[in-house]
């Protein structure tokens, strides 16, 4: 007897056997420069949280304050009676941070990209007219999606190159109604930057929209202001895309810009329209947070530091590091059955950190990605590296 469940039953247990199964630890504290997972106290190297404001007490202040105030939960989507004065107050806040005239807050960073993108381009219904993306070939999945639901022509771009993104848009922009260049701003399985005045450069001459996530460049680039700051493009793309999630240490996605167009996302995307916002305590606790990234630029420097300090140690060792620019340290391993041993080593001896492979990553490039923050002392650095080469001799490696 077959059973309608079997594909399910089939595909897991094939994911079990190819060891693509995904096992997920579980934190037994909150998220910070040691944490407990599966009942272990171990040095942790896999959260996004750069600054160490995910367990802030200011922050967490901010948070309980707001409760107080405000209660748990917006009560409706946020065009129906769903927004407070905590959503408008943050988006004030939001758009100041960022140096533009307006911002739209909603529930995720994945989320922005879905609410975003359909509404700048797509395809008319009555015409027919289809808009077109240039993407580049490493963008995040959150955007992809992104670009996959406004039914325009996907066009891929050589990563970080300028010269394609030109020859693409030339062979192909005739073509269609209008066009959007959307980049991520670093991309975070490398660590790299995208090349971002000179893509500007070639989409302003065009005469295309543009659009660069920078979920992994806040808190991090351009005094922590972000990607855009780093390369002083303040107010020149259309649109800019954050979460608040990563370094910001909290909950949510910003879609930030002129007014003109973050007036019109907000009237048109959907999960804007048919989802409910952040709760009171995220809303507060993201104001609370983007203050003291404001105030604090030393977090910013420590975390460079950090980067830096781990990326020479590692480096040391004879292991290469891939093309990283940012606190984003891959410790390239090579086979992917290699980086998970070396994982699970790592964590035996008390230190948590990720191995990537296929597809996440090429075949033939997994590695280990280790996530510097701001909250690491030199002393847990050292004890990180001293059990990185421990495991390295162990397998090998060097
Ligand atoms: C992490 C990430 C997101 C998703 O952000 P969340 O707030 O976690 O949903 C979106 N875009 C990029 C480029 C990211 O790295």
């Amino acid at each position: 007897m077959t059973d309608k469940l079997d594909f399910m039953r089939e595909e897991l247990e094939a994911a079990q056997a190819e060891k693509r199964y995904i096992n997920i630890r579980t934190m037994d504290s909150p998220a910070d420069a040691w944490m407990v997972v599966d009942g272990k106290k171990v040095l942790n190297f896999c959260t996004n949280n750069y600054l160490g404001l995910a367990n802030h007490s200011e922050i967490k202040a901010a948070a309980k304050k707001a409760v107080e105030e405000w209660g748990v939960g917006p009560g409706a989507v946020r065009t129906i009676a769903g927004t407070q004065r905590l959503h408008v107050e943050c988006e004030r806040r939001l758009a100041e941070f960022k140096r533009v005239e307006a911002a739209l807050l909603v529930q995720s960073g994945f989320c922005a990209n879905q609410a975003a993108i359909p509404p700048l381009v797509g395809r008319d219904k009555e015409s027919g007219a289809q808009d077109c993306i240039f993407s580049d070939r490493l963008n995040h999945a959150s955007i992809i999606d992104g670009a996959r639901l406004s039914g325009a022509k996907i066009i891929v771009f050589e990563h970080r190159d300028p010269a394609d993104l030109e020859a693409k848009i030339k062979e192909h922009l005739p073509n269609f109604r209008r066009g959007l260049m959307i980049t991520d701003g670093v991309f975070s399985m490398d660590g790299d930057i995208a090349p971002l005045d000179k893509l500007y450069e070639v989409a302003a001459k065009y005469d295309v929209l543009t659009m660069v996530d920078d979920a992994h460049g806040e808190g991090v680039l351009g005094q922590g202001r972000g990607i855009v700051a780093h390369f002083g493009l303040e107010g020149k793309f259309d649109v800019e895309i954050g979460t608040l999630s990563k370094a910001f240490g909290v909950m949510g996605g910003v879609i930030a810009g002129k007014s003109v167009v973050v007036d019109y996302i907000r009237q048109k995307a959907r999960p804007n329209l048919f989802s409910s916002a952040l709760t009171p305590a995220d809303t507060a606790a993201c104001m609370a947070a983007v203050d003291h990234v404001e105030a604090h630029p030393e977090l910013v420097e420590k975390l460079w530091e950090n980067a830096e300090y781990f990326k020479a140690g590692i480096q040391k060792l004879g292991i290469d590091t891939g093309r990283t620019e940012t606190p984003i340290v891959p410790v390239m391993l090579g086979e992917v059955k290699l980086a998970k041993e070396f994982s699970a080593r790592l964590f035996e001896y008390g230190v948590f950190a990720m191995a990537l492979g296929f597809p996440t990553v090429p075949q033939g490039q997994a590695r280990i990605r280790v996530m510097n923050t701001a909250a690491h002392t030199r002393d847990d650095l050292d004890k990180g590296l001293e059990i990185f080469e421990k495991v390295a001799r162990e397998l090998g490696v060097i």
